[in-house]
């Protein structure tokens, strides 16, 4: 269970149950420059204006919007840890998400090891089973960049027991999918829960 003191700005009152009526609280994690920031922003509809309307912001790092997947509506409160180095000490990230996009960046190995050391962290705080991730190597794009392969990036997944994507906030590519992916692990651990 979350302490009150560990939620972020938005939906404290009534997002502690994760249901078909309450928003689904999914985070953003990863080193600095990994680009959670794209993410965020495509999430909010900054990059499609056809979508800018239906994001309320909560705050600077907190985006609540409702999307289909599968035919059927999901409400995401997404919370980007643009400081996560700074917050990381208030442990708060790691007990408030429901669902967590694990993002490096295959250009910087770096964030390929601290998405590791994250999901280490992760473990420590959330049980292992119940919490849908998503490993995301980001910029994939820079393909002359590439610092981390398609491989090792897979390998890691299946180390660490969560999915994988690949994705490029630049070109807009597989970014909703990751999103659908965690709404789509959500449900069947909703559904797992209600059986
Ligand atoms: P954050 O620190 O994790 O929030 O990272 P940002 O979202 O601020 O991204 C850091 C830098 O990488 C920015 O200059 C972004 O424009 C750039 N960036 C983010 N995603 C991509 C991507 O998929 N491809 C490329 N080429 N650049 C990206």
């Amino acid at each position: 269970s979350r302490s009150k003191s560990c939620t972020s700005s938005a939906g404290e009152s009534d997002s502690n149950q994760t249901g078909p009526g309450n928003p689904y609280r999914v985070v953003l994690l990863g080193a600095s420059g990994v680009g959670k920031t794209a993410f965020a922003s495509i999430f909010a509809g900054a990059a499609d204006s056809m979508d800018s309307d239906d994001c309320e912001l909560f705050g600077d790092e907190v985006c609540e919007k409702t999307v289909e997947v599968d035919g059927e509506p999901a409400t995401i409160t997404l919370l980007d840890t643009w400081d996560a180095e700074v917050r990381w000490n208030t442990q708060c990230n790691m007990q408030t998400g429901d669902a967590y996009l694990l993002l490096y960046s295959i250009t910087d190995r770096p964030s390929f090891l601290r998405a590791s050391e994250l999901r280490i962290t992760l473990r420590q705080f959330r049980p292992v089973h119940h919490t849908p991730i998503i490993l995301v190597g980001n910029k994939c794009d820079l393909v002359r960049r590439r610092e981390v392969s398609v491989s090792e990036g897979r390998a890691c997944a299946a180390v660490f027991d969560c999915k994988f994507i690949e994705t490029s906030a630049a070109m807009q590519h597989n970014v909703w999918e990751a999103f659908h992916g965690i709404v789509r692990q959500l449900r069947l651990r909703r559904d797992s829960k209600e059986a």
